[in-house]
């Protein structure tokens, strides 16, 4: 959600750079963008906005060493050009990630009271007004007071006023180099030799270096140049920060020969599942321990995440005979009164920052829960507070629609469920196997077949999808994906609930998708088909009753993992076929980072 990138270096180019690097942050999902720059000439900071995509955007800014940029997920304010990010008040230039909950009081407070001249602002942004807090600081200077340190003195002042989860970059006119401050909003430093980055995500920066340093909680980084300095964004204080170099490879973060990332990820799949449980037992029979500990554990996730927990608690149920409760993050307030520290919450997150979860997790912390986090970034805010993280080493996932994210979650809770009924290296064997039959499946052929079937049912607005046991899940699961590329209102239901209500809405040339071949859930599918379904059937057999038939391979208890893939395939090719953009669903942006 919300891309932000920023170069200070030796770069002439450094507004070009960073449009190009913005670019790379797309997936994220935005609505506007915008790009500030230090000319060389005058030192002044300029500002270009526009509303809509950036993608296809070419342009030349003037000579510059630093720039900052943003792609806006509007909260505050409509998606206008100038709610677009940068914003400048006085000397201050900003942009910000997140929310900030008390804005209107302090708006209320700087009107008329900047120094004597009141702040006009010319956005309906939270974001302005913290530019507006730090420029009325800046007002009360002399020119030969504003320095670095004073401006961090400033940043560290105005950042504790703010109720709310942020990210923010300012440059400051007359001081060189950029400011960063998080507190809740993931940012990450590109360390180049001469030059240094400043980025919410590391495909920004990743074709000038892969050396980073992560930014946590309540710290702030002045860079300059090849310079980076980080202190505590409370209390002032230097902070030292470990240099990590990371293992993506710039390819990955491409889309290659691939149309969209979407198809691309799918097609990882071939071999992300196998990656997935690619780990230590000693680190899966330290999860497995964890949960042994636990009186009452809870599944805690939004989204596709939370349809792969609920999947996860049919494994745990089968495999290991626990009942672990699985809850969306948004919903868990109202059982938090069960959390205590017995409890293990069970976090599910790709990219780790999801602010739904990130809340429930510090609240059961404070409850002295113990917490196991599944997450693809494994320096992410979720990651770094769990107990015990297990990444899933899925690479980059740059389609808003999860994927391949989404079958090494399953495939690692799969596994765990396993390590959990001590049978570590019999759930290894299922798993290679399932991955070695998904890797078969996965070719242009497939590919083609279920384009073919796309083709099929296009035209229909309304498309229901059945499954039962860890298939339920995957039924929901299936309709996300099918609603947010194609936006076709698609609807998810467990096989034998059909009869009790949804049935009323099958009419002639319905399309359904029934996901198994056992036999109730084939007779469920018979009752559809008498009411003029037109049945298309995922499953290891071909049924008499299915219209078409799109085979998965017969994985045991893991048959949840395969049975996506071909529904992930389908809604690619239902969004191509309408003429979508399958990576940038309206509406949606990649990681939730704010409430
Ligand atoms: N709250 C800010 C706005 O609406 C920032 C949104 C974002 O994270 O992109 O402009």
């Amino acid at each position: 959600m919300c891309g932000i990138f920023a170069v200070s270096g030796e770069e002439t180019k450094a507004g070009e750079m960073v449009l190009r690097g913005l670019k790379k942050l797309e997936y994220r999902g935005y609505d506007s963008w915008g790009v500030a720059v230090r000319t060389e000439t005058s030192g002044s900071i300029d500002i270009a906005k526009e509303v809509g995509k950036i993608s296809s955007v070419k342009r030349t800014f003037s000579a510059s060493s630093e720039s900052m940029g943003h792609t806006r997920w509007a909260t505050h304010g409509g998606v206008t050009k100038s709610n677009a990010h940068p914003h400048k008040v006085g000397r201050v230039t900003i942009v910000h990630n997140g929310i900030f909950e008390n804005y209107e009081a302090w708006k209320k407070k700087l009107v008329g009271t900047h120094h004597g001249a009141s702040v006009k602002f010319k956005s309906e942004t939270d974001t302005e007004v913290i530019a507006g807090m730090m420029s009325e600081q800046i007002t009360r200077l002399r020119d030969n007071e504003i320095t670095s340190k004073k401006i961090s003195e400033i940043i560290r002042k105005v950042c504790a006023e703010i109720q709310g989860r942020f990210a923010i970059l300012v440059m400051v006119e007359g001081v060189p180099g950029i400011f960063a401050a998080r507190r809740g909003s993931p940012l990450i430093i590109g360390r180049g030799e001469k030059e240094t980055f400043i980025a919410s995500d590391i495909p920004a920066f990743l074709e000038r270096t892969n050396v980073v340093n992560y930014l946590d909680d309540d710290e702030l980084v002045y860079i300059s140049g090849g310079k980076a300095e980080f202190s505590n964004l409370r209390t002032g204080e230097r902070v030292k920060k470990r240099n990590v170099t990371v293992k993506w490879r710039v390819e990955e973060a491409e889309k290659g020969e691939f149309p969209h990332f979407m198809i691309k990820e799918i097609f990882e799949q071939k071999d992300t599942i196998a990656r997935a449980i690619n780990h230590e037992d000693k680190m899966l029979v330290k999860a497995a321990k964890l949960l042994h500990s636990a009186n009452g554990a809870y599944f805690v996730a939004c989204g596709t995440a939370h349809k792969v927990a609920m999947a996860a608690e049919y494994f745990f149920s089968e495999v290991a005979g626990r009942k672990i409760n699985v809850v969306p993050a948004s919903e868990m307030p109202s059982f938090e009164k069960f959390v205590n520290k017995k409890t293990v919450i069970i976090a599910v997150s790709q990219s780790g920052e999801t602010a739904d979860v990130l809340e429930i997790l510090e609240r059961g912390k404070k409850r002295g829960a113990k917490i196991l986090a599944l997450t693809n970034v494994e320096s992410s805010s979720i990651a770094r507070m769990a107990n015990v993280h297990l990444p899933i080493h899925a690479g980059p996932e740059k389609a808003v629609a999860s994927t391949k994210a989404a079958t090494a979650q399953m495939a690692l809770l799969f596994l765990l469920a396993f390590a959990d009924s001590n049978q570590i290296n019999f759930g290894r064997f299922v798993l290679r196997s399932t991955a070695a039959s998904i890797n078969d499946l996965l070719n242009p052929r497939y590919e083609d077949r279920i384009r073919r079937v796309a083709k099929r049912i296009i035209k229909h607005d309304n498309l229901f999808i059945i499954g039962r046991g860890s298939l339920y899940p995957m039924a929901l699961e299936s309709a996300i994906k099918i609603q947010e590329v194609s936006y076709i209102h698609a609807q998810g239901f467990a096989a034998g609930e059909l009869k009790h209500g949804p049935i009323a809405l099958i009419e002639k040339g319905t399309p359904c998708l029934v996901l198994g071949d056992d036999q109730e859930t084939v007779s469920n599918a018979t009752e559809l088909k008498a009411r003029g379904a037109f049945i298309i059937g995922v499953s290891p057999t071909k049924q008499s009753v299915f219209d078409e038939w799109l085979r998965v391979p017969d994985c045991n208890g893991a048959q949840a993992i395969a049975t996506i893939i071909p529904v992930q395939i389908l809604a690619y090719h239902l969004a191509v076929l309408r003429g979508l953009d399958p990576d940038m669903p309206r509406n949606l942006a990649k990681s939730v980072t704010v409430k």
